[in-house]
């Protein structure tokens, strides 16, 4: 069976490797096909590329859109998308503008509740300006030895109800769709379980990308407690979307490692069949 990881970060979003270690790491541990899926940008592709063609492994060019849907924050996983296709390109570099803005009030609210120099010290944590988000703010939080690690800066501070938390308004999810098959790429709903939404909006968000040309939904991701793997399965299948299978990864110690999470359940469909990518690595695998 091949082992296939199509979610997770590097440096040019908020991991803490550079692209080409990610994708080293992932040959490490017996991945046949990655994708980068850094949150916003592109910017990592063609190094990770470089580095998986060296290890034998096969490339997918990843993006994660973020997307306010109804209120909320959707993350939209983009795979075998163009990454110099001009209104992906665009649109990310608005996304990208907007984040840099927001991180100026995040600072500025925990300023207000006594943490001064947060902005700056985020700032310093993201090795692409552009892209400062809550996770530069949590490890200089950690850092500063205001919380003990990654997770509980985001219980105390940076989500919703607590200091350093700002509405923000990030693209349509008809945008994110709209740029990801523009480019000639398969959308994917991000680790679904995650969102604050009940069953019938869970029902409306499925509806309303699949009606946009959304593909797939993350079935086994990092973000699904076992438990749950089964009812996003099924979920996929009732609404007629493939299932996709990536750990999520940011950092060494964060969370799960590249490649390590359990098989899609026999019943779905993967997002990743017919992908002409994979065959090199079938034929290997067989041989
Ligand atoms: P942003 O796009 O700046 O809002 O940051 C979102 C990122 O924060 C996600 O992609 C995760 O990497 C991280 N994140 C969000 N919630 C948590 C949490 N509860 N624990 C750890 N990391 C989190
Ligand atoms: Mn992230
Ligand atoms: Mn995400
Ligand atoms: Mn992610």
């Amino acid at each position: 069976m091949l082992n296939i990881d199509l979610h997770c970060h590097s440096n040019v979003s908020d991991g803490l490797l550079p692209p080409a270690e990610v994708a080293m790491r992932a040959a490490a541990n017996g991945v046949h096909a990655l994708a980068l899926t850094d949150h916003d940008d592109v910017g990592g592709l063609a190094e990770a590329a470089a580095a998986a063609s060296a290890a034998g492994m096969a490339f997918i060019p990843g993006v994660e859109i973020s997307v306010t849907w109804r209120g909320k924050t959707v993350h939209i996983v983009g795979l075998r998308i163009d990454p110099t296709h001009p209104a992906l390109v665009a649109g990310l570099a608005d996304i990208r503008q907007g984040r840099v803005a927001r991180a100026r009030r995040m600072g500025e609210d925990l300023a207000m509740s006594g943490i001064a120099g947060a902005y700056e010290g985020a700032y310093e944590y993201a090795a692409n300006k552009q892209m400062v988000g809550r996770t530069h703010f949590a490890r200089w939080l950690v850092a500063q030895g205001l919380v003990a690690d990654v997770r509980s800066a985001f219980r105390r501070y940076l989500t919703p109800g607590n200091p350093g938390y700002v509405e923000h308004e990030w693209t349509s999810l008809e945008n994110a769709v709209g740029w990801i098959r523009a480019s000639g790429g398969t959308a994917v709903i991000a680790h679904p379980g995650r969102y604050p939404f009940d069953h019938r909006e869970t029902h409306l968000l499925l509806d309303a990308f699949r009606a946009l040309g959304g593909e797939g939904i993350e079935v086994i991701t990092g973000s699904h407690h076992p438990s749950e793997y089964g009812k996003w399965a099924d979920l996929a299948r009732a609404f007629g979307l493939k299932a996709s299978r990536g750990a999520d990864f940011h950092a060494p110690g964060e969370g799960i490692d590249i490649g390590r999470l359990p098989a899609l359940p026999h019943w779905c469909q993967p997002v990743w069949q017919n992908w002409p990518e994979l065959e090199s690595q079938l034929s290997l695998n067989v041989a």
